[in-house]
């Protein structure tokens, strides 16, 4: 006999904490963050110095980044990852306002 039962209950009507998703997100794909911008919301890792080893093409300047550079790399949360783009860490923070150029599928 259980004098208690646990029985757990899930709250219905489908609102979750953001924080879990993000928590979720986070330990399946690293230290991204998601951000939300006029543009979409996208998911963006800052990748460390250390962690650059190979030259990219910024999206927002068209200059290329060199190995060793921190920078910021961002794609679409919701696509397979394919749409990831290296940008300068500025570049990035700016994009909106500079009005770069989105190359849009
Ligand atoms: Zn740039």
């Amino acid at each position: 006999m259980s004098p208690r039962r646990n029985s757990p209950r899930r709250r219905k009507g489908g609102r979750r904490p953001p924080e879990d998703e993000d928590a979720v997100f986070q330990r399946v794909t690293g230290a991204e963050r998601r951000e939300n911008g006029p543009d979409g919301e996208w998911a963006v890792r800052r990748i460390s110095g250390a962690a650059a080893t190979k030259a990219y093409r910024c999206p927002g300047c068209m200059q290329e980044i060199p190995p060793a550079m921190p920078h910021v790399v961002a794609w679409r949360p919701f696509g397979d990852g394919e749409d990831r783009r290296h940008w300068h860490s500025s570049c990035w923070e700016h994009r909106t306002r500079r009005g770069a150029r989105f190359p849009r599928r």
